[in-house]
């Protein structure tokens, strides 16, 4: 299989020991960028104007004291963020800033929509000294389940998704909170979330994308081959001419394959009828089309999912806050 970018696979559930371990050890990964939660700005007292703590953005309890560094002063939400700053050096006040201005944006489209905005955009920051990729990591799924749970029973919670995928069990995780999360629940995909990302977004009541943005199939992916592609495999050659080996990886890409299809029927329960379900279930896991293939809304909608297109206002300005280097290009 071709090393495309959005390799970083639906890995699995039921082996965990090899898979896992090789996408680890063969990536780069980092954790979720920033996740935010409203509740933690009710209980500050969220207001406009507070300063905001120079390394994590978010706005600082009151009655906090500056402190002079590099001739400035910097706030911080605790003793924490601080030795982190120190320690960091002109990294952290590179993130600080990023982080702040994505901070207000957030903060923003919160109060306008109401809800608790998360975010989980795999993407490389401005900071990072060199070129990463990052995937759904179980890093990741704990921030972000903490992020839902923490938004409250009554708070509507947006994702954020930019993704090329990832760990099965982390995503998941991710969609599971969704699904059982009490209030109304969006995915935002910007531009793209495959593979693991897309199994997180069909769990949502609703799913916002632009009109060129994409999910991708869900079909799990055993050491680089789609398990569909394996199970095929074996039925055109005659047993005795298949090795131990793939044998046994058409038995693990058989458990794999009907498991991430139950869950995905599981997820879409409450939201298609079981003819539909059934359906999308088979298209997104069955393995006939390439991992990679782009899935655009309308062939989503088309399957009776609650997708639209179209993306709340704060994305696109927050995304210019992902944009590495602050100028515009010439
Ligand atoms: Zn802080």
């Amino acid at each position: 299989m071709t090393s495309s970018r959005h390799e970083p696979l639906v890995a699995l559930m039921s082996e965990t020991g090899n898979r896992s371990k090789g996408i680890l050890e063969g990536a780069v990964h980092r954790t979720a960028s920033l996740p935010w939660r409203r509740s933690q700005w009710k209980e500050r007292g969220m207001v406009r104007d507070r300063p905001r703590c120079s390394y994590c953005g978010m706005v600082v309890p009151e009655g906090q004291e500056g402190v002079t560094r590099h001739e400035e002063i910097h706030f911080f939400c605790g003793r924490e963020c601080q030795l982190r700053f120190d320690l960091q050096g002109p990294t952290a006040r590179l993130r600080g800033e990023v982080v702040r201005r994505r901070a207000v944006i957030i903060d923003y489209m919160e109060e306008a929509r109401g809800s608790s905005v998360i975010t989980l955009v795999h993407r490389r920051e401005s900071w990072d000294e060199e070129e990463k990729e990052g995937y759904i990591t179980m890093e990741d799924s704990e921030a972000i389940v903490a992020a839902i749970r923490g938004a409250g029973s009554d708070t509507p919670v947006d994702l954020i998704l930019h993704t090329p995928g990832g760990l099965a069990l982390a995503a998941e995780l991710i969609a599971m909170a969704l699904k059982h999360h009490e209030a109304h629940t969006t995915v935002i995909v910007p531009f793209y979330a495959m593979s693991g990302g897309s199994l997180i977004a069909i769990a949502a009541d609703e799913v916002l994308m632009g009109r060129e943005s994409i999910l991708g199939p869900l079909d799990p992916q055993i050491r680089g081959f789609s398990a569909g592609t394996l199970l095929r495999l074996l039925q055109r050659k005659p047993v005795e001419m298949i090795s131990d080996e793939h044998l046994l990886l058409a038995e693990n890409a058989q458990r794999s394959m009907d498991q991430t299809k139950e869950f995905v029927k599981w997820l879409l329960e409450d939201k298609l009828s079981k003819q539909k379900r059934e359906a999308l279930a088979v298209f997104l896991t069955g393995g006939y089309i390439s991992h990679e293939t782009p899935i655009v809304p309308e062939v989503l909608r088309g399957y009776g999912l609650p997708v639209k297109v179209g993306l709340p206002e704060g994305v696109e300005a927050l995304f210019d806050t992902f944009v590495f280097g602050a100028c515009e290009r010439p």
